[in-house]
């Protein structure tokens, strides 16, 4: 039988083993502090914010929001990343991607201070979860650890295939499957669109995680009997429903679900948990800042 993985059952698990940690650090007046900054017009970066500032008040994490005119000088958003890095009320702070053309989108990322880079993307942040002394973890490959955790997916010594290599998923997820610790230990091979032939690989892999952004590119034919599939891909495709499209994977589900032996579904796997992470993040940075011992889901 194979395994769906309910990526929101586990985060309302996180959810929840936060609320505590939040409630300790309230009591200690040292509630966590998230703080948004969205330049941009675009409905979808808007739609991701409102979704992340709900989410922060639903635990009771404080959320704060800059808003900057997309037609404004870079420096009014660098300077708003120093005033929020100053701000103790503020514990993490998240800049929407992407910024507009106009602004250096690395600048950006080295402007946060590291101790507040709630999204792992910081240089030294990097450096340190590469060098295995993660601080914050980015929130897609971290919360799917977590899924790995909760379903007592195997990965040491697993032949694991990451499809994708971007600075947000692909990347980080096959540095963390590397590691030499629980979670990690994996033999990873990474593919991505110069890969010669992609199905070679993903039938290679115990573990597979898809990320490439491109709706159902891999089917159950192209999987190892048994595998994990993690489909990290949210594709939009025009469909008769009521808002005129839906969202879809990387992977077939269809065809997958009878090889695998665990899939996430697309919506329902990968998704509640980044948000989950971002959360969680946050309330680490507050506990870490305010030095208060919290236990973390
Ligand atoms: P990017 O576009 O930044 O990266 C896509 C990667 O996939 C690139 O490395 C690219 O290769 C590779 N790729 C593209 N086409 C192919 C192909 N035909 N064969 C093999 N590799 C290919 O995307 P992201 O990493 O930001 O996101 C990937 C997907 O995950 C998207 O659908 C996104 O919406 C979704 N996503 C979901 C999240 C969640 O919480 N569920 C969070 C973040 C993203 P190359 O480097 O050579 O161009």
């Amino acid at each position: 039988m194979t395994e769906v993985i309910d990526g929101n059952a586990v985060a309302a698990d996180i959810r929840e083993g936060l609320t505590d940690a939040i409630e300790r650090l309230a009591d200690a007046d040292a509630r966590p502090g998230l703080a948004t900054v969205l330049m941009s017009d675009d409905p979808a970066s808007e739609t991701y914010v409102s979704m992340k500032q709900r989410d922060c008040e639903e635990v009771g994490i404080t959320s704060h929001h800059v808003e900057i005119d997309p037609d404004a000088p870079a420096a009014e958003l660098l300077d708003t990343v120093a005033g929020l890095n100053d701000d103790p009320d503020v514990n993490g702070i998240l800049v929407q991607m992407p910024v507009p053309d106009h602004v250096d989108e690395r600048r950006v990322l080295r402007a946060i201070d590291p101790a507040k880079d709630v999204d792992g993307f910081h240089p030294e942040n990097v450096g340190r979860m590469v060098a295995g002394n993660a601080r914050f973890k980015p929130c897609t490959p971290h919360g799917i650890q977590k899924l790995l955790e909760h379903y007592d997916v195997e990965t040491e010594g697993a032949e694991a295939v990451v499809v994708g290599r971007s600075d947000i998923v692909g990347k980080p997820m096959a540095n963390l499957l590397i590691q030499k610790e629980p979670l990690g230990n994996a033999t990873t091979t990474v593919c991505h669109s110069r890969t010669a032939d992609l199905a070679a690989h993903t039938r290679e892999a115990d573990v597979l995680v898809a990320a490439a952004g491109v709706p159902e590119m891999i089917d159950g034919s192209m999987l190892k009997g048994g595998a994990t599939v993690i489909d990290v891909g949210i594709n939009r495709v025009d469909a008769d429903t009521e808002k005129g499209y839906e969202l879809i994977g990387d992977v077939e589900y269809e065809s997958a679900k009878d090889v695998a032996g665990a899939i996430t579904p697309v919506p329902g796997g990968v998704g509640p948990m980044t948000r989950a992470m971002l959360l969680y993040n946050t309330v680490w940075a507050a506990s870490e800042q305010a030095n208060v011992d919290v236990d973390l889901p």
